[in-house]
């Protein structure tokens, strides 16, 4: 795989990959249509490399998180349908419209917000709608009559179209806990509340990553899976990525900068939480806590060196960890290091690194930080 000349570290992300992923959902989700989710810089793969990768693979529709990601694609030349659901009442919401970007409708004062944007451009609103139906986080809760009948005014007076009604799950992870069935339940009725009232609910979405491949039931019009875009599994106690037709989309590479020898009884790294136990071989690999690798997983996370697996030797740096590569270590400064990649091939895996430190795969990718060198391959 190319590596950029002289980088201590670098991310390799596999557009194909993602395209591949992207086809595999769009197979299994219809003939309910995919929103790929490439919020957070695609979890950390590349806004636009992510998008178009997505779009090649059959994607109807992108999803952020943020107005200002939502911007940020069609400034990267993306004219594909894009929504968002997360902007403060300070934002510019003419930008949005101007950009044909759809935002969401969480709240009464979006509402008022989108309405106002519109008419101050002159034109009908078009927006999304979105319920909570259990998450406890965005969308509408406990003044959903009320809502409904302030959208339902707002369309007869040929203010506002709905384009889409939605809902996130609290534990899509777990397909049988109560809540997924409960959330369901509360979406259908949702949108019929919708529908008496008047208001065409447009396209129905609540399936993120694990719905999408667990459970049928919730794919409604639209899913919207982000994580197994990049090849990686929601539901790991369920399947690897392979298990679902997935392959990981992201490598990470280091080159080591030293290796030396250690006596028997050497303290490695601060405040020394490991000691040799023998001479030995030290490596360093230039990645630390500022490039996304997790301080937590001190002592614990995985890396491949000369096709074995050896574990961070104490804790995690800003900038570097040490391993200690055993006595024989026949390698050199400048070998390369994979801290992750694909399992299926033998490589240290995010969820690998989210088991090592106390967290989930998501956090892994996402972090991988700006000072990496990003090679799209
Ligand atoms: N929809 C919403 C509202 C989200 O916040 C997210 C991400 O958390 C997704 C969809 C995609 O979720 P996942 O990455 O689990 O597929």
């Amino acid at each position: 795989l190319p590596a950029p000349a002289g980088a201590s570290a670098w991310v390799t992300v596999d557009a194909a990959a993602m395209r591949d992923n992207v086809a595999a959902l769009v197979r299994r989700a219809a003939p309910a249509e995919v929103m790929a989710v490439v919020k957070g810089d695609a979890y950390g793969h590349g806004l636009l490399t992510a998008a178009r990768a997505a779009l090649a693979g059959g994607a109807a529709r992108l999803g952020v998180a943020q107005l200002e990601e939502a911007l940020a694609l069609r400034a990267g030349g993306v004219d594909a349908p894009v929504l968002t659901w997360i902007f403060p009442p300070q934002a510019d919401l003419g930008r949005a419209l101007d950009a044909d970007v759809e935002l969401t409708v969480t709240s009464r004062w979006t509402l008022e917000a989108v309405l106002a944007a519109a008419r101050d451009r002159g034109r009908a609103a078009r927006a999304q709608v979105k319920v909570d139906t259990g998450l406890g986080r965005g969308g509408v809760l406990e003044d959903w009559p009320e809502t409904v009948a302030a959208l339902a005014a707002a369309v007869a007076d040929g203010a506002l179209e709905v384009t889409g009604t939605w809902s996130h799950f609290a534990w899509a992870d777990a397909p049988q806990h109560p809540t997924v069935r409960a959330q369901q339940e509360r979406f259908v009725e949702a949108v019929a509340q919708l529908e008496r009232a008047g208001v065409d609910p447009g396209v129905r979405h609540l399936a993120n990553s694990a719905a999408t491949l667990t459970n049928p039931a919730a794919h409604f019009d639209l899913v919207r899976p982000g994580l197994a875009v990049y090849g990686l599994s929601p539901v790991p106690d369920l399947g690897r990525p392979a298990d679902f037709g997935l392959r990981e989309a992201m490598r990470v590479t280091a080159r080591l900068t030293t290796v030396k020898r250690a006596r028997a009884g050497q303290g490695v790294s601060y405040g020394h939480e490991y000691t040799t136990d023998r001479d030995t071989v030290l490596g360093l690999v230039p990645m630390g806590y500022a490039d996304g690798v997790p301080r937590h997983a001190g002592n614990a996370g995985p890396l491949l060196v000369g096709g074995r697996v050896h574990r961070v030797a104490g804790r995690v740096c800003m900038d570097q960890l040490v391993l200690d590569l055993g006595p024989d270590f026949a390698g050199a400064a400048g070998d390369e290091v994979v801290l992750l990649g694909r399992g299926a091939d033998g490589e240290p895996t995010a969820q690998d690194w989210a088991e090592a430190a106390g967290t989930i795969n998501y956090e892994i990718v996402t972090r991988m930080g700006p000072r990496l060198p990003r090679v799209v391959v």
